[in-house]
C-alpha cells in the first residue's frame, strides 16, 4: 500500500512520486492552501495540498486528527526558510495528489501531537493510543534493538535458546506464586514461574553447556517500588565457566551494547565487596555516580552519656554512623527537617546533623543540637575522622545497622541528587562476596540470593557457622540499580541438602519440593553458574525512562491491575465448577457478587 515509511521521505526522493500511509499527525489550513503532517513508526512528513487538485483537496479538508490516509504525491524541496534542520524530513514536503480515507477517528482522549499531562490511569486504559505516540514508539522499538543486541551476542557466544515452562512448580526467589488451579486434578495448583532457575540448572545437567532465555516471570509482591507483577529477564546459564568468566562475558555484552546502541562507554566494571557497599553506601546496589560515603563513628561513641548514639554504638546488631555533605552547611532548617522526615520512611527515628561554619574555632565553630551531648573532645574526633571543612553538614543514624544502612543509604542519593552531586552519568558495578543467608526477624536464616546457590567455603564449615559463610553470588549494578544478579550453582547434593537444612526444609520437604533436583545433582551434574538481567530496568536506564511502566507495552497499575482489558476479572460459575473452587470473599466484596 506505501512506498516509503512517513519518516523516511528525505531529500534524495525530490522529484519522485511517493504512496505513504499514516495518521493525520497534525493539520493546518494555511489559507488556501492545506497542510498534512503524516505520522507513522518511522516519523512525520508533511503533505501539501493546493486547490489545484481540486478532489484530494476536498478530502484533505474534511479529514481531522487521526485520520488513517494513503496519500500519493510529489516529493519536493520545501521553499527557503521553511526548513526544518531538526526532522529527518525536514528538508522535503509531499505535494498531495491523491488522498484516500483508510479509516475515520473520533477525536482521541488525549492529543498525540503536542506535550500534554495525561494521567496514568487513563494513558493506560487507552494504551493503544498512548503508544502511538513517537516518544513511547521509540522506546517500543529501542526494547526491540536491545533484544535483538542481546539474542545476536548471546548466539555468538555459544549460548542456546531454550524455552521453559510456564506452568510449573513453585522456584524460591523470595516473592509470593502466582497459581494457576489444575483442572485434572482438583485441588492441585501450579505456580508461574518466578524464574526459571530450577529448569535451567537442569538444562545444565542435560548438556546444553550454555543456555539463555528471554523469559517472563511473575512475582506476586507488594508493587510499591517500581515492579511489574509480570515482567522479563534475560536468563542465562553456562557450564564449567567460573564467576570471573561469567561476569566478564555479561560486563561484554552490556558493555558493547551501551557502546553500540548509545554511544557510551561504560568503561571496565569494578568489583566491590558487599561489605564494603554496606559500609560506605549503605545499599547493596550503590549509586556510585554520587561521591558521598558514609563513614562509622561507634567506636568514638560507645562511652559517651548520650543514649541515642551509645546505645546503638555497644549494641553488636547496632550502627552509628556519619555522612558528610560537602557544602551542606547552605541547606535550611526546613529542608533538614524534610530530610528527617524522609529518613523516617526507612525507621529512622531522627536526623542528628552538625553544620561546621569555622572548624578553626573548635567546637565553637559547630552549629549543632547535639554538640553538647557528645562533648567537646568527641565532637572533634568525629570532625577529624570525617576531614570537615568550612561549609559541610554532616548527619548522624545511630540505630540497628539495618535502619542505619537503610536511612542513611537513601538520604545519601537524595541529597546527592538535590545538590546536583554527580560526578560521572553512568556508573557500572559488580557487587560480590554476599553473605550466603540473612537472619529473619524470628531468628531463622533466609537464602539472600536463592537456595541454590554455592557458598564460597566447604560443607562443613557452611554447617558450623552458616551466618559466617559467604557465597558465589554477584550482582551487576548501574547507577544505584540491580540490572542483574546470579551465582555459581550448588552441583553437589550433600551441599544442596545441607543448605535445605539450614533454611529449615527437612528431609521430607527436601523430596516433596526439590526431590527432582536432588535426583539431578546424582547423575553428574557439571559445575555451572548464571544469572539474569532485568530487561525493563536495563531498558528503562538506557532510554532515560522514569518507571518500567513506559518501557512495557502493556504495564499494569501499582494495584497489580490491566486497566486495559479489566484483568483480572471475574469469571462465571461454572469455570470455578470445573476447577472444583468455591469462593470464600471477604464480608464487602461477598456483598457486591450477590
Ligand atoms: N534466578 C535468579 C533471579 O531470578 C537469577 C540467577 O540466579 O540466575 O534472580
Amino acid at each position: 500500500m506505501r512506498s516509503q515509511y512517513c519518516g523516511q521521505v528525505t531529500e534524495e526522493l525530490i522529484g519522485q512520486e511517493v504512496t505513504i500511509c499514516g495518521w493525520v499527525h497534525r493539520r493546518r489550513d494555511h489559507g488556501g492552501v492545506i497542510f498534512l503532517d503524516m505520522r507513522d513508526r518511522e516519523g512525520i512528513a508533511q503533505v501539501v495540498f493546493d486547490p489545484d487538485t481540486e478532489e484530494s483537496f476536498a478530502a484533505a479538508d474534511r479529514v481531522r486528527s487521526e485520520y488513517v490516509l494513503q496519500i500519493k504525491g510529489l516529493v519536493r524541496g520545501r521553499p527557503e526558510g521553511t526548513i526544518n534542520e531538526n526532522m529527518t524530513t525536514g528538508k522535503i514536503e509531499i505535494l498531495g495528489k491523491e488522498l484516500v480515507v483508510l479509516n475515520s477517528a473520533e477525536t482521541p482522549p488525549f492529543p498525540l501531537d503536542e506535550f500534554v499531562d495525561v494521567g496514568e490511569d487513563t494513558r493506560l486504559k487507552y494504551r493503544f493510543m498512548d503508544l502511538r505516540r513517537p516518544e513511547m514508539l521509540n522506546k517500543l522499538m529501542f526494547r526491540s534493538k536491545v533484544t535483538n543486541y542481546i539474542r545476536n551476542y548471546m548466539d555468538g557466544n555459544g549460548f542456546m535458546d531454550v524455552e521453559t515452562p510456564i506452568l510449573t512448580r513453585a522456584t524460591p526467589e523470595g516473592a509470593r506464586d502466582y497459581l494457576v488451579p489444575s483442572r485434572t486434578q482438583p485441588g492441585n495448583f501450579f505456580a508461574l514461574p518466578q524464574s526459571p532457575q530450577l529448569f535451567k540448572q537442569l538444562l545444565m545437567v542435560s548438556g546444553v553447556d550454555r543456555y539463555y532465555q528471554i523469559a517472563k516471570c511473575f512475582r506476586d509482591e507488594d508493587l510499591r517500588a517500581d515492579r511489574q507483577p509480570e515482567f522479563t529477564q534475560v536468563d542465562v546459564e553456562a557450564s564449567y565457566m567460573s564467576e570471573e568468566e561469567i561476569m566478564a562475558n555479561m560486563e561484554g555484552m552490556v558493555g558493547s551494547m551501551f557502546k553500540d546502541l548509545l554511544d557510551v562507554d561504560l568503561g571496565e566494571f569494578p568489583k566491590m565487596p558487599y561489605s564494603e557497599a554496606m559500609s560506605k553506601y549503605g545499599s547493596d546496589k550503590p549509586d556510585l555516580r554520587i561521591s558521598l560515603e558514609i563513614v562509622d563513628v561507634a567506636d568514638l561513641m560507645e562511652s559517651i552519656e548520650f543514649k541515642v548514639f551509645a546505645g546503638p554504638a555497644k549494641d553488636p546488631k547496632g550502627r552509628v554512623a556519619a555522612l558528610k555533605v560537602d557544602g551542606g552547611a547552605e541547606l535550611s532548617r526546613k529542608q533538614i527537617d524534610e530530610y528527617t522526615k524522609f529518613v523516617g520512611i526507612y525507621g529512622a527515628k531522627g536526623l542528628a546533623w552538625i553544620k561546621v561554619n569555622e572548624i578553626e574555632k573548635g567546637v565553637e565553630g559547630l552549629q549543632s543540637p547535639i554538640v553538647k551531648f557528645l562533648g567537646e573532645e568527641v565532637a572533634m574526633q568525629i570532625m577529624d575522622r570525617l576531614g570537615v571543612k568550612n561549609g559541610d553538614i554532616v548527619f548522624f543514624g545511630a540505630d540497628k545497622e539495618k535502619v542505619v544502612n537503610e536511612a542513611l543509604g537513601a538520604l545519601r542519593c537524595k541529597v546527592g541528587e538535590d545538590l546536583n552531586m554527580f560526578t560521572t552519568e553512568w556508573a557500572p558495578l559488580w557487587v560480590v562476596d554476599f553473605p550466603m543467608f540473612e537472619e529473619l526477624d524470628d531468628g531463622g536464616l533466609t537464602a539472600i540470593h536463592h537456595p541454590f546457590t554455592a557458598p564460597s567455603c566447604s560443607p562443613a564449615e557452611l554447617r558450623d557457622a552458616p551466618e559466617k559463610a559467604l557465597s558465589r553470588a554477584y550482582d551487576m549494578v548501574l547507577n544505584g540499580t540491580e540490572l542483574g544478579g546470579g551465582s555459581i550453582r550448588i552441583h553437589d547434593g550433600e551441599m544442596q541438602s545441607i543448605v535445605f537444612d539450614i533454611l529449615g526444609i527437612d528431609a521430607e520437604e527436601q523430596q516433596e519440593k526439590f526431590g527432582f533436583l536432588l535426583d539431578a545433582l546424582k547423575f553428574g551434574c557439571p559445575p555451572h553458574g548464571g544469572l539474569a538481567f532485568g530487561l525493563d530496568r536495563l531498558v528503562m536506564l538506557m532510554t532515560g525512562a522514569s518507571s518500567i511502566r513506559e518501557v512495557i507495552a502493556f504495564p499494569k497499575t501499582q494495584s497489580a491491575t490491566d486497566v486495559l482489558t479489566k484483568a483480572p476479572g471475574e469469571v462465571d460459575k461454572k469455570q470455578l465448577r470445573e476447577l472444583s473452587i468455591k469462593l470464600n470473599l471477604p464480608e464487602p466484596q461477598k456483598e457486591e457478587s450477590n
